[in-house]
């Protein structure tokens, strides 16, 4: 383990009445709390067992006037999240006293930590590895149960663990290549080697490949299956984003076009994460605020998992709506019928034809009516595509994902150079990038740049 300065940051949300932590990590950490904490009793936090909390009192020592009333947690290295010795600060909150606590703490020597800091740490004094510190980041910004839950298995060492097991092979079959290297007299050896190391490195690349496979199950565990919702004005997309996400953050209004701005929301729809996106339709105008709407509408769709398209029943077909059927073509699409409430004007019929194979749908949303079988719909786009968790590992990371088609490229050039008798040393190249590139999911085998630039992605006091 290093020793680095101690490092200080409120490591949790603030909010009136919620409590809030200060959190110390370092050589210094208990040290600095007994000169600014007081127990009844009078106990020296350096002498008290690990890992108990303590009652007392922050008391600024130079004017010996109590600041805060406090729970004290003391957690000696190396059995801490940073493998440093850990102090919590648990505050009753209010924003003042917690900064007061913290400014306290900063004046006796620690220093204010940097973003991510925490985890970082944790990752240089190797209690956890680049995929579990990544892990904590996504756990951090997880906006639904199954992204959570993704980054908890990450963060326990799944992924890591897979990683390390496909680098071990790797390195056998680097063993062999050296031996192949060493004694090319021997001709079994030879032998043996080439069908020892097609082998072992078929079955890594087999296995890269179904870790490649979960990453579109893995993405959208993660971000949410990303969903658009498109129509011409005025057909109720806004009232469908609001029946979803059940509390009025888009603007619902009578006039056609209003909703001019995309709008993101995060939903659980039958244990599926959504993440809807409500535009402003699809439709031509000489309107430039509107258009770019139109313009971002056509972005977001070509990114889409998910598009609900929305049509007006109380409306004959429109050209737009024509041509919206049409530009999603091919794609996950549940057409909605809505204002089944109102005369019906749309023929159907034209719908269906149209529609193809699409899921139709007809709802009011003014009457809250077809709202359960829309949410059965979206529910089974999304298990056809076989969903489960169970015990798979998934990859859902863009850098993890990048760096395994990476590692497997390089490792099908391996192959191939095995398969048609290339040098065994140029073999042995392809095999150590391989290795390589798989280290950097882990960290292993990554630059420090990277390192920092990874970290300061994170939340303060993490
Ligand atoms: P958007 O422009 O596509 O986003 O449409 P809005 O959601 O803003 O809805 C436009 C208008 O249609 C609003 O006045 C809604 O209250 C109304 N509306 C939405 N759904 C229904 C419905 O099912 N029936 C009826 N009668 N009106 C609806
Ligand atoms: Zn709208």
């Amino acid at each position: 383990m290093k020793d680095w300065d101690t490092i200080a940051a409120i490591s949790t949300p603030m909010g009136e009445g919620a409590i809030a932590i200060v959190r110390l990590s370092g050589e210094e950490a208990l040290s600095i709390i007994d000169r600014i904490f007081i127990t009844p009793s009078k106990k020296k936090m350096s002498e008290v067992p690990s890992h108990t909390i303590h009652y007392g009192n922050i008391v600024d020592p130079k004017v010996n006037e109590v600041i805060e009333e406090v729970m004290v947690s003391i957690m000696r290295g190396p059995k801490t999240f940073t493998r440093e010795d850990v102090v919590e600060i648990n505050c009753h909150g209010g924003i003042v006293s917690v900064n007061k606590v913290l400014q306290l703490v900063l004046s006796q020597g620690a220093r204010l930590a940097e973003p991510g800091e925490f985890t970082k740490r944790a990752f240089l004094n190797g209690r956890i590895d680049l995929s579990q510190a990544e892990a904590v980041m996504d756990l951090i910004r997880a906006k639904t149960d199954r992204a959570m839950n993704l980054a908890l298995g990450q963060m326990e060492g799944r992924l890591s663990k897979l990683v390390q097991g496909l680098r071990q092979h790797i390195l056998e079959i680097l063993a062999h290549v050296e031996v192949n290297i060493d004694y090319p007299e021997y001709d079994d050896v030879e032998e043996m080697t080439h069908h020892l190391l097609l082998e072992k490195a078929t079955y890594v690349k087999n296995e890269l490949e179904k870790l490649l496979r979960t990453s579109q199950q893995g993405k959208i565990l993660r971000e949410g299956l990303s969903t658009v919702i498109v129509g011409r004005p005025n057909v109720g997309k806004s009232s469908l984003l609001n029946s979803l996400v059940q509390e009025n953050k888009a603007i619902v209004t009578d006039i056609p076009g209003t909703t001019r701005d995309v709008i993101e929301e995060y939903v659980n729809v039958r244990g599926v994460p959504l993440k809807l996106v409500d535009t402003a339709g699809i439709r031509e105008t000489e309107d430039i605020v509107e258009r770019i709407g139109v313009e971002r509408s056509r972005e977001f769709l070509n990114k889409a998992d998910l598009v609900l398209l929305v049509l007006n029943n109380n409306e004959p077909l429109s050209k737009e709506d024509e041509q919206l059927l049409e530009v999603t073509e091919g794609m996950d699409v549940i057409i909605i019928v809505n204002k089944t409430d109102l005369p019906t004007n749309l023929s159907i019929e034209k719908v269906k034809q149209l529609a193809k194979d699409r899921a139709i749908i007809t709802t009011s949303l003014l009457e809250e009516k077809g709202i359960d079988e829309l949410e059965d719909a979206i529910a089974s786009v999304f298990f056809d595509e076989g969903i489960e968790i169970g015990d798979t590992t998934f990859v859902s990371n863009s850098r993890h994902i990048g760096l395994i088609s990476q590692a497997q490229t390089a490792l099908e050039e391996a192959i191939d150079g095995l398969n048609s008798g290339v040098p065994i040393d140029i073999v042995q190249i392809d095999l150590t990038r391989t290795w390589e590139i798989l280290g950097e999911i882990i960290g292993d085998t990554v630059h420090e740049s990277l390192i920092d630039q990874l970290f300061s992605q994170f939340c303060l006091g993490k």
